[in-house]
């Protein structure tokens, strides 16, 4: 069989229009960053001594301002400040949760916006960030997938998530600063707007930055990706990324998984599960999450849990399963499953042998919780007629 081509990657990036025809250097590589520096004056010899000294003082101190760069010469950072900008997404607002989640809202290039929630818990602090503004995919339990994808992040934008939350907590380490274990923002996850596999390059270039041990220095294992399947790019995630892999899985049957995540209608279950079976080994990873978000009478019953485990036994996958409680948003055509059916349900997961965490859920009363996110400009909703329409089986993705 012919390979199946992604559904719609012809998403163009559109780079940044930056005053007067300056390059940001966040997001770019660091091979990008030394030909961007030698580009614009950096003799060739000094080029990769330079690129480490901007990459540290960009990505390990936060520093914005060139003349701050006190390890350059005077007239050196002048030059730099000519051509170049180091410029992350702006805070339009942000609010905090009763529970100490925090949700910003960012406005990018073009006037766009997108949400970035963080987490804290006793033992880590989690920052959900986004890839998309808005999603090509049309879930239908998904907030996000009501609102038409604008365009992709740049790499820039999806780092510089990570850098304003920085900011946000004054949490640029000073030297002897901590590890990863005790850090404010210790994690990352990749469940905020978009499908992330359909931007994989801004993506892959933005978590190897924060992944960069002279930078943000975030272990791999502390960096989860979502997707909701996009089969061809999972090995390429392992292969290039090698973060953890969280899958939105949601439904046991195709039937009903091509109504709650249409791009099964793509890639079916079975594929799905081929795919994920080679990716612990490829990325060295240990398992793979598998996201369940429980809708009241739709993929809740006994028989879907048992079928659930059938799947990632038949298929050898190690795997834990991530309940996640239906979050309501305005217009949506499920309702969230009774907390005795979570429970029966993750009960039958467990006596399989499986781990299967219900996900608490977090800042609800501001709408930070998983899939509800949704930019306040962009709020032109669909009717939930639209929505049930979309979703029904007949629809071609
Ligand atoms: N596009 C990616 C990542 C973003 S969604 C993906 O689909 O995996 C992050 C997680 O939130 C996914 O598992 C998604 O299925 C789940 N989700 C979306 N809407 C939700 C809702 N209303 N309630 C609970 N979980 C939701
Ligand atoms: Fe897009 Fe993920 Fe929402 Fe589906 S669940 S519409 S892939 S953001």
């Amino acid at each position: 069989m012919p390979p199946k081509a992604p559904i719609t990657q012809d998403v163009m990036t559109i780079p940044r229009k930056l005053p007067e025809g300056k390059v940001n250097l966040v997001g770019l590589t660091r091979d990008a960053l030394r030909a961007a520096l030698i580009e614009h004056g950096t003799p060739e010899k000094q080029a990769k001594m330079r690129t480490g000294q901007i990459w540290q003082w960009i990505y390990q101190w936060g520093v914005r301002d060139f003349a701050e760069m006190t390890n350059l010469a005077k007239a050196y950072r002048a030059q730099l400040a000519e051509h170049f900008v180091i410029e992350i997404p702006e805070v339009v607002t942000r609010q905090v949760s009763e529970d100490g989640t925090r949700k910003y809202l960012c406005r990018i290039a073009g006037g766009h916006e997108v949400e970035v929630v963080y987490i804290p818990e006793d033992d880590r602090g989690t920052l959900c960030i986004s890839s998309q503004v808005g999603c090509t995919l049309t879930c239908s339990f998904c907030h996000t997938g009501t609102q038409k994808l604008v365009r992709n992040l740049t790499a820039a934008e999806i780092v510089g998530q990570v850098m304003m939350a920085r900011d946000d907590l004054e949490e640029w380490p000073t030297p002897g600063a901590p590890k990863d274990e005790t850090r404010l923002l210790s994690n990352i996850v990749l469940m905020g707007m978009g499908e992330p596999l359909y931007n994989f390059d801004n993506v892959r270039d933005a978590m190897k930055i924060a992944m960069d041990p002279e930078g943000i220095s975030l272990s791999r294992r502390r960096i989860t990706l979502s997707t909701s399947g996009v089969v061809p790019e999972i090995a390429r995630t392992a292969e290039e990324i090698g973060c953890l892999l969280a899958i939105s899985f949601h439904a046991t049957t195709d039937e009903t998984r091509d109504m709650l995540v249409p791009i099964n209608k793509r890639w079916n279950i079975e594929e799905l599960l081929q795919a994920l079976a080679s990716y612990p080994k490829v990325s060295n990873s240990e398992r793979i999450t598998f996201e369940y978000v429980m809708l009241d009478g739709v993929n809740d019953s006994d028989a879907d849990a048992h079928r659930l485990i059938e799947h990632i036994k038949r298929h050898n996958i190690p795997a834990k399963i991530n309940l996640i409680p239906f979050n309501e948003w305005p217009g949506a055509p499920y309702k969230r499953s009774s907390n005795n059916r979570i429970r029966a349900f993750a009960n039958i997961i467990y006596q399989a042998g499986y781990a299967s965490p219900i996900r608490k859920t977090r800042g609800e009363d501001i709408m930070a919780a998983c899939g509800q996110l949704k930019s306040a400009t962009e709020r032109a909703r669909k009717s939930r007629k639209q929505i049930e329409a979309e979703a029904g089986l007949n629809r071609e993705v």
